[in-house]
């Protein structure tokens, strides 16, 4: 975990580059833009494969650092650490290793990806697999003096791997790994988890399996979500969706919780909506 920049409150800002950023979309651009508006962080979005160069990752960096935009990185979508292919467990392995590398360089503070699916296999059996895995690569992120958080998401899907239960178990196992909260996932993923119970519920579990530390660095995705029986069908406005956001950064409040909150609508009202949340937060 980054201890050396400690975050005072709750950051909010968007998964990928703002929609409204002038005049091609490239990242430096949407750090601008989000200071612009008034947010204070942002995810880079390697989820298409690490394409990024290191020149470009070190003009993200200075850019960043010149707006004060605090940065994140969100891995490949191809990743599945519980393949029954070892070629494809290793090339998911060097992704994420890639996400490390070249979000370090951009001065990511976390990387957060989706560990794998169950498979055949089950859930049981994944975990262990991605428990294996995960631990391999922590274990070069640390040869390699690469200190950044590593989070694996609570993903949307009952085929994924990454139900709260797994999220907070393998961090509890693994030193340096940490969960990122999608509530969005979570509520698709449940059909409950959308009351201010329930969410402050959420949180107490956190503290209690990982630490007071866990709510002094949350990493939170926030947004809209439209669901059936086996979860996650896409994510929606924040106002077009059944999710009780402010029910949820009430919860926040009330546990003085501390870190990322990253809005994940979808693109047309991504920085819409992460100023909703930070507005809606602000107000309370
Ligand atoms: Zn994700
Ligand atoms: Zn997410």
């Amino acid at each position: 975990m980054n201890m050396d920049r400690t975050t005072r409150s709750l950051l909010f800002g968007t998964g990928g580059i703002p929609k409204r950023t002038p005049p091609l979309r490239s990242t430096v651009d949407g750090i601008g833009r989000i200071a612009e508006v008034g947010l204070e962080c942002m995810e880079v979005e390697f989820v298409q494969g690490v394409k990024m160069s290191p020149a470009t990752a070190s003009q993200v960096r200075e850019a960043a650092q010149k707006a004060g935009v605090r940065l994140t990185a969100h891995g490949p979508y191809a990743i599945n650490l519980n393949s029954a292919d070892p070629v494809k467990v290793q090339e998911s392995k060097e992704r994420i290793l890639q996400t490390a590398r070249r979000g370090k360089e951009c001065g990511a503070e976390s990387i957060v990806f989706h560990a794998g699916f169950y498979g055949d296999a089950g859930p049981k059996e994944a975990h262990r697999m991605i428990k294996v895995a995960l631990a391999e690569i922590m274990e070069e992120l640390r040869k390699e003096k690469l200190s950044l958080s590593v989070r694996t998401e609570l993903t949307g899907k009952v085929t994924d791997y990454g139900s709260l239960e797994e999220v907070l178990r393998i961090a509890s196992e693994i030193p340096g790994v940490a969960p990122c909260l999608d509530f969005a996932h979570l509520h698709a993923r449940t059909g409950r988890f959308n009351t201010y119970a329930e969410l402050t519920s959420v949180l107490d579990i956190v503290e209690t399996e990982l630490g007071r530390v866990a709510l002094d660095s949350l990493h939170a995705h926030v947004s809209g979500i439209e669901y059936a029986k086996h979860g996650e069908k896409k994510h929606l406005p924040l106002q077009e969706s059944d999710f009780h956001y402010v029910e949820l950064l009430r919860a926040f409040k009330d546990r003085s919780v501390k870190g990322f909150i990253i809005c994940e609508s979808p693109d047309e009202v991504k920085e819409d909506d992460a100023l909703l949340l930070q507005r809606s937060f602000q107000s309370l």
